[in-house]
């Protein structure tokens, strides 16, 4: 193992008593990069084009606060209370409505799991579906915090293709089938379908169908998670393929880009008898979610005209994103993107024989910083890329965080 490949936590922690004494599932654990930059990229000199994080900054505070302090006092005693493993009934019926502007209008509040986030929920549903060397097929880039999951549960995480379409079906149905000749066994396919991170790309309304198809022709189930779907920036929204079929997906999604992710609310909702699993594998892991977070969530829901907002952030993202791609446009035409429609990233290629990962240092000491592409790889990939977050920085700052980070491209194409 190189220098580079040791995980972080063992270079932290030196001559630890512990060392040798680990479950094998705690050696496969490793630091995401991303988490690794948090420290550096919060410098207030920084700018930080590197973290996935909502901007809060028009939430009613003010308003919601007062309501919150009278939700307290009237069911104080059930909010700070231990709560159901499935979550509060009442949020559980909330969630309907939000599904339902993808279509998804045959869901019940029985269908549904609240989680401590979306991350929660992808431990869970690896917990109940994956032994050692079982299969996760996963679109790459990978999203790292599923990566991260997957990985602790010691899955083989193999790649499926993405192109400017999303998931590519033949690309799926080709690794299914050798994964099973290889006698593996193939656990579910994770994807995310809308406006993904990294990638930035939407699975096409034409493609999920077939991706359905190529699911159940194999008993393979689908994991769809979703947490940027209502953030389309024009407003569009694309039919969830939890809405074409109630058997074959779970699907998640989460408060955290909508709404706030200190919340650590999400929700999952998947078909009975894995839905009566997780709720089991809830209950083993966190008894149950934060009652104080979801009547938060839910008072904020109830109160507020919540379409509005999402609606105000999207144009506020869709502004950032223009001001992002402008600026490539005017300072790195050399490099290669695809302009998302919604969500929070652009994948960003450069120029053949550079190393987004080698060059972050130097990013970071000329003020910028991104996430280097091989972050959202299980196997070295990604040095030809790099992940730029538009979400939290404004316009003004994403424009002079991409001349910052022209500037050392440029460096480095001349060296
Ligand atoms: N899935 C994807 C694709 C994400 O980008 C994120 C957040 N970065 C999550 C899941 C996790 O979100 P949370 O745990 O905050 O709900």
């Amino acid at each position: 193992m190189s220098e580079t490949d040791t995980p972080p936590s063992s270079k932290v922690i030196r001559n630890d008593p512990w060392y040798g004494s680990y479950a094998a599932r705690a050696e496969a654990m490793r630091a995401s990069e991303i988490r690794a930059l948090f420290a550096v990229a919060s410098r207030p000199e920084v700018v930080s084009l590197a973290g996935g994080m909502p901007y809060l900054e028009y939430m009613p505070f003010k308003e919601l606060s007062e309501l919150i302090a009278k939700m307290m006092v009237e069911k104080g005693d059930v909010a700070w209370q231990y709560g159901s493993a499935q979550g509060d009934p009442h949020l559980r019926e909330d969630v309907l409505q939000i599904m339902e502007l993808e279509g998804i209008t045959d869901a019940q509040p029985d269908d549904v799991v609240i989680t401590n986030g979306s991350q929660n929920a992808l431990d869970l549903i690896t917990r109940i579906m994956c032994d050692p060397g079982d299969v996760v097929l996963s679109e790459a880039p990978n999203y790292v915090g599923a990566l991260g999951a997957f990985q602790s549960f010691q899955v083989e995480v193999v790649n499926v293709m993405l192109d400017e379409n999303g998931l590519i079906p033949e690309s799926l149905e080709q690794t299914i089938v050798e994964q099973r000749k290889l006698g593996k066994k193939v656990k579910f396919l994770y994807t995310v379908p809308n406006f993904h991170n990294p990638a930035g790309v939407t699975l096409s309304v034409e493609r999920r169908p077939r991706v359905l198809e190529i699911a159940r022709k194999y008993h393979v189930l689908i994991v769809e998670d979703n947490p940027y779907g209502l953030l389309g920036f024009d407003g569009q929204t694309y039919p969830a393929m939890r809405s074409m079929d109630n058997q074959n997906v779970v699907y998640l999604s989460s408060f955290s880009k909508i709404i706030a992710p200190g919340m650590r609310i999400a929700w999952m909702v998947a078909p009975p008898g894995i839905r009566q699993k997780l709720v089991l594998a809830n209950e083993a892991s966190v008894l149950c979610p934060p009652n104080m977070s979801q009547f938060t969530i839910a008072t904020y829901l109830d109160n507020f005209d919540w379409k509005k907002q999402i609606n105000d952030y999207r144009g506020m993202y869709k502004k950032r994103c223009d001001t992002m791609d402008a600026a490539l446009h005017e300072y790195l035409p050399y490099c290669s993107w695809n302009k998302p429609k919604g969500g929070f990233y652009i994948w960003l290629k450069i120029p053949e024989g550079l190393d987004s990962r080698a060059m972050l240092p130097r990013a970071v000491t000329a003020k910028v910083a991104y996430v280097a592409g091989t972050g959202f790889y299980n196997n070295g990939e990604g040095r030809d890329h790099m992940r730029l977050s538009f979400c939290y920085p404004t316009p003004d700052r994403i424009h002079e965080g991409i001349r910052r980070l022209a500037s050392v491209i440029d460096a480095e194409r001349e060296t």
